[in-house]
């Protein structure tokens, strides 16, 4: 199939619904739109899994509030500035700390305090990124004043409908209050990243196309997305049978990452975990069809096992360090480069801010 100049939504779906064997123009184009655009290099981004105490409920979450099963825990100060500290002498130019969503005045304080901890043992030189969940005006101005600059909020999915199905039906999870979550976000002068899961339960592929779309009418900067992965302790686990398989589920992710690249070639995107959750060398397959981002994990090892959003998650057993060398070898061997100490910021952030 020869790829359209404007990929409008039908196009998108009849994309979307190629075989994989089918897709190599597709593929190739994204590759070629990001080597022309933001270049053959990959920007690391050590992530920081600072506490999986959340207060709310998804239903597709294994971390979720009422899962008895989890033993909860909250990193200390010193655990987070050792992180950072490994993050910044291995050349990661940023890091991700994310959480589940606490919104106490107490929290809020903490996080200051190690945002300017931070600063003060990277000289204000490291990127921060956070991953928190929905918060007040006044909280998120209070951590962009003490350094953070980019945010991480997904939309989950942008079909309002859809949604619903997959959050509990109290004012805590409102699709409306997400959309005016990530609108502040923007307001508030931070670079913002949202994004979906792919194979939801009751998902469509118009859903998928709505989805790019969405991303592209809310000029956002940076989209982190990958596939659904079920977990047994959540309520969303009885509608299992009716999802995709997992290998199919990894394809869609990968025309979702291809076509995003080819509707918003100067933002940043991210090869994510899920994906490699499913495929051994799934992040690099991300890489080459359009991703520009790594997050390696750089949580303690002695906590991965606690902060399980789905089953199955890739590298959990392994120390930073090792990831830091494993990774290195993974990117190089899909002709990227690694944009070491650079924030690598998203260009159409710069483009917007101008
Ligand atoms: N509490 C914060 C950050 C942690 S959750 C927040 O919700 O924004 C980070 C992301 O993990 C979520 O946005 C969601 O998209 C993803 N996630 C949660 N459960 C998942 C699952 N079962 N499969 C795939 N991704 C999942
Ligand atoms: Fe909490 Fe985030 Fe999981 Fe929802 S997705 S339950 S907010 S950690």
């Amino acid at each position: 199939m020869i790829i359209p100049a404007t990929l409008d939504k039908s196009a998108i779906i009849e994309l979307l619904s190629l075989p994989l064997a089918d897709c190599s123009p597709l593929f190739e184009k994204a590759a070629a739109v990001k080597r022309e655009i933001v270049g053959d290099v990959v920007y690391l981004r050590g992530l920081i899994e600072y506490s999986n105490v959340c207060s709310k409920n998804c239903h597709y979450c294994g971390i979720r509030k009422d899962n008895a099963n989890v033993e909860r825990y909250t990193m200390t100060d010193e655990e987070v500035i050792t992180a950072a500290q490994f993050a910044y002498n291995s050349g990661y130019g940023s890091i991700v700390l994310q959480a589940g969503e606490v919104s106490t005045p107490a929290h809020s304080q903490k996080i200051t305090r190690i945002l300017q901890l931070i600063n003060e043992v990277a000289n204000g030189k490291l990127g921060i990124t956070l991953s928190l969940g929905e918060q007040s005006a006044e909280t998120l101005a209070e951590w962009r004043n003490a350094g953070a600059h980019r945010y991480l909020l997904r939309i989950e999915t942008s079909n309002p409908a859809l949604y619903s199905k997959l959050h509990p039906a109290d004012t805590h999870h409102r699709y409306i209050h997400r959309i005016d979550a990530i609108q502040l976000l923007c307001d508030s002068g931070y670079q913002v990243g949202t994004g979906v899961m792919i194979g939801l339960p009751f998902q469509t592929l118009e859903d998928l196309a709505d989805d790019l779309l969405f991303f592209r009418n809310r000029d956002v900067d940076m989209i982190g997305m990958g596939p659904y992965i079920e977990h047994s302790d959540t309520p969303l686990y009885e509608h299992r049978s009716t999802l995709l398989p997992l290998q199919e589920r990894f394809e869609l992710s990968l025309k979702m990452v291809a076509l995003l690249r080819l509707l918003m070639p100067d933002i940043n995107i991210a090869a994510t975990t899920a994906m490699q959750t499913i495929d051994p060398i799934g992040r690099e397959k991300a890489i080459q069809v359009g991703a520009n981002v790594v997050m390696p994990n750089i949580t303690p090892v002695q906590y991965r096992k606690s902060y399980l959003l789905y089953e199955n998650k890739a590298c959990i057993e392994e120390a930073a360090v090792q990831c830091k060398h494993c990774l290195e070898r993974r990117i190089l061997s899909v002709n990227n480069k690694i944009g070491y100490g650079k924030w690598g910021d998203s260009q159409h952030f710069r483009r917007r801010d101008n």
